[in-house]
């Protein structure tokens, strides 16, 4: 079988250096292994993606020298897809209707000893996991804000023991638990980008997820929802971060590293790559 590689940038912002290493990575990786390249936009978040953002995504690439095959899977034109992973989730009791404000999470974990997810966010209380189901089907009808949660215990209890192969790491042992109830999908996004990434990569026939290490923990969320879904796991590598002066990782808000801005400063695809050590 043909390896199957894919990038998946959020047009939510200009590409970077970090993005130009993670494109090339991936990119290079798919020659070497004699593979076929996917591009994936992930727009499911509507108020921050943008079309230009996305036309940014195609030049900057292409000026990379990357090639993809076509057509592009743009997350927003399947919806349905991730409503159908979502349902059967529902249908074997593994979601849950969470009503709590951002607000309230704050002040129900503000507690020092309160554990958080790889990320650091408090993890979710779970003070309304056990509504009586009429109760919290009212409140969504009566118009209450809401987000769909993964009952991580009980999750865990279905999947078993997981794991997933990283390149270059004997097997990892995935630890979804460290991120409690996950959000699955929410009222204005009726998918998340753990939902829509795991059901993306096996409906696109991924077998290599290329990607930066700031995913590395969500992977442990990734192969939990393919066990339950029944989808087949990809080999991972999750390469190391472009980093700025003060060792941050960039972000898309950092302009002057932005691709199209350097370029626009006569940098060329060979500068690009000498910068972020390719
Ligand atoms: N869309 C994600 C990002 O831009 C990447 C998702 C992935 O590669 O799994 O950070």
């Amino acid at each position: 079988m043909q390896p199957v590689f894919r990038f998946a940038p959020s047009p939510n912002g200009a590409l970077h250096l970090g993005h130009a290493f993670s494109a090339l990575t991936d990119f290079a990786r798919c020659r070497a292994a004699g593979g076929r390249f996917l591009l994936r936009i992930e727009d499911i978040d509507r108020t921050r993606s943008r079309p230009e953002y996305e036309a940014g995504i195609y030049d900057d690439l292409r000026w990379l020298g990357l090639t993809w095959e076509e057509p592009v899977r743009r997350q927003s034109e399947h919806m349905d897809a991730y409503a159908a992973a979502l349902k059967r989730l529902t249908d074997v009791g593994l979601i849950y209707a969470s009503f709590l404000s951002r607000a309230e999470i704050a002040a129900a974990t503000a507690d020092s000893s309160w554990p958080r997810d790889p990320d650091g966010a408090p993890l979710y209380p779970g003070t309304d996991r056990d509504l009586p189901p009429e109760g919290a089907a009212a409140r969504v009808a009566a118009g209450a804000h809401y987000a769909l949660r993964l009952r991580m215990d009980r999750a865990i209890a279905v999947a078993g023991p997981l794991s997933w192969e990283e390149e270059g790491e004997a097997t990892v042992v995935a630890n979804p638990a460290a991120w409690g109830d996950v959000v699955i999908a929410r009222k204005e996004t009726p998918t998340s980008y753990h939902l829509a990434v795991t059901v993306d990569d096996a409906v696109q026939g991924v077998t290599h997820v290329v990607r930066g290490r700031d995913l590395y923990h969500a992977t442990s969320v990734h192969v939990l929802l393919q066990r339950l879904l029944g989808l087949p796991s990809p080999a991972y590598h999750h390469h190391r971060l472009i980093v700025d002066a003060h060792g941050r990782k960039l972000a898309k808000s950092d302009r002057d590293t932005s691709l199209r801005a350097l370029r626009e400063a006569g940098a060329t695809p060979a500068d690009i790559r000498r910068v972020v050590g390719l």
